[in-house]
């Protein structure tokens, strides 16, 4: 049988993967899943030999089946190549039997590098194999990491133009700096007056404006997203999971089919789907742990069956997994539902009248490998300090949701299993809280603390920050959010 998507609505005919990359979503609204979770298994002793690169190949082939092996590695090499700091793309780094799986060595310092490094290739690549003549624009409001992590994967990508607008409150200085300071004839980056909802809430009505649609269709442009619902996002995101179980094998860290758990610091459920799709492939996982902050929806889900986003949105000092609407949790509902997309359409009916939720018997049966629990701001903090303290290991605030809902599970459960903790972004990233927690020095500019806080703990800073405070600000526009229609028409001279 040959790999092929389809909504987990049910409303669309199963398509290419090329055709899901380039839409994003599906016309009924929902999301594109594989057909098939190919077996790693008689592979094994191969994976074990891969570099990373070759992971990938192996990894992104099972699925975008209908991309030639010279695209598919064209992509993969334009991807992984020395924007990543780290030549093997990715780290992990052993404190106890934890293995801390360092996800931040691309450009932005976040996780998001990861797939936003190669789905603009991907994009791309299915957009010359569909002869689309249009020109594509990608259209995001971010909350600080997406952003940026996606200007650097489309800057000076031929045929492609995207357009990034930023909340002026609530994203860190480093964030802002990073996104104003972006290169490149194709970016446009825009601050709009208010917060990430305001931001996000008029770009949704600009995609969904039919006059707009056709203005652009008139003048050869096609609107895509680089949000984390498109599967040229979530595919990826399976490839350093499983290169990092070989590679614990092979440095004889862990037995052959040894089971391992992995933690996840989950916001859109994206990361967390990628692992859980790696163990339904045959990676040896037992338990996929799900770690929130105080925006605790998974939490009660995971425990209750019951999804309840009707409560306050808090701003953590997580603030990336900042949601409350796990977009991607769809695929997995649609999964342990036994693919019943009618129960998928009558559970987002019921999300989006009553904001509420609850599965069936046989869903929640089919939960068992999932663990959730969360920690707050405190809790955070405690971790991070913990952790530098006792093992001489900086990790950053998101990470240390991570650690803190780990050593509870451990705590609960006894189980001493060797794990995984995904680390989604560099600790320089969000210095003011990593100071919050260690305390050491008084300085409030985020720049002078970034670079007093290097030379007391002794690790150089990454160079996504470094030159940060002199680079020149590029983009310097900002709008109030009944303006963004008009920048946008500006900017496509439409
Ligand atoms: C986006 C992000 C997350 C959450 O990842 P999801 O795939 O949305 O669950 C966690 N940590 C950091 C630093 C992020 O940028």
């Amino acid at each position: 049988m040959e790999q092929i998507f389809k909504s987990t609505r049910g409303g669309e005919k199963r398509i290419k993967s090329s055709q899901g990359i380039l839409k994003g979503i599906s016309s009924d609204g929902g999301l594109y899943v594989p057909e098939i979770f190919p077996s790693l298994k008689s592979d094994f002793d191969k994976l074990k030999g891969m570099n990373y690169k070759e992971c990938a190949f192996y990894i992104l082939k099972k699925y975008f089946v209908d991309f030639t092996d010279d695209e598919l590695k064209e992509c993969i090499d334009k991807a992984y190549d020395s924007k990543f700091s780290s030549e093997e793309i990715i780290s992990l780094a052993a404190v106890e039997n934890i293995y801390f799986l360092e996800l931040y060595h691309g450009k932005t310092l976040a996780f998001k590098d990861m797939a936003l490094s190669i789905l603009p290739h991907l994009i791309k690549c299915a957009s010359d194999k569909s002869e689309n003549k249009k020109e594509i624009v990608i259209l995001t409001a971010t909350s600080g990491d997406t952003g940026k992590a996606a200007l650097e994967g489309f800057a000076n990508v031929n045929g492609i133009k995207i357009i990034v607008f930023y909340p002026e409150k609530g994203i860190s200085e480093v964030q802002k700096r990073q996104m104003q300071t972006q290169e490149g004839k194709n970016t446009f980056v825009i601050g709009v007056n208010g917060n990430f909802d305001d931001a996000q809430r008029a770009i949704k009505e600009v995609l969904n404006d039919d006059e707009f649609k056709n203005l652009l269709e008139k003048n050869d442009y096609m609107f895509s997203s680089a949000n984390s619902i498109n599967i040229g996002r979530l595919i990826p995101q399976i490839v350093y999971y499983v290169y990092s179980y070989f590679k614990l094998l092979r440095e004889n860290r862990i037995d052959s089919g040894e089971e391992i758990n992995i933690v996840v610091p989950t916001g859109n459920f994206g990361n967390i789907l990628a692992a859980y799709y790696s163990k339904k492939m045959g990676l040896p996982i037992d338990k996929l742990i799900c770690a929130s902050n105080e925006n605790n929806v998974l939490t009660d889900f995971i425990n209750t069956g019951i999804y309840d986003c009707e409560r306050n949105f808090l701003i953590t000092n997580s603030p990336s997994m900042d949601i409350l609407i796990s977009s991607n949790l769809e695929r997995f509902l649609y999964d342990i539902s036994g693919q019943d997309s009618k129960v998928i359409n009558k559970l987002m009916k019921d999300l989006k009248e009553n904001s509420k939720y609850e599965i069936n018997d046989y869903m929640k049966s089919n939960m068992k490998d999932l663990y959730g629990d969360f920690a707050n701001d405190n809790e955070v903090l405690k971790g991070i300090k913990e952790i530098y303290e006792e093992c001489n290991y900086l990790i950053d605030t998101h990470t240390s949701v991570g650690y803190m809902v780990y050593k509870k599970y451990k705590e609960k459960t006894g189980d001493n299993k060797k794990t995984i903790i995904a680390s989604t972004a560099s600790p320089f990233k969000f210095t003011k809280s990593i100071n919050d927690a260690l305390e050491l020095s008084d300085e409030n500019d985020e720049f002078k603390l970034i670079k007093e806080l290097s030379e007391i703990i002794k690790i150089e800073i990454p160079k996504g920050v470094k030159d940060l405070e002199d680079k020149e600000k590029i983009h310097n526009e900002i709008c109030n959010k009944d303006e963004i229609k008009n920048v946008i028409k500006n900017i496509l001279k439409a």
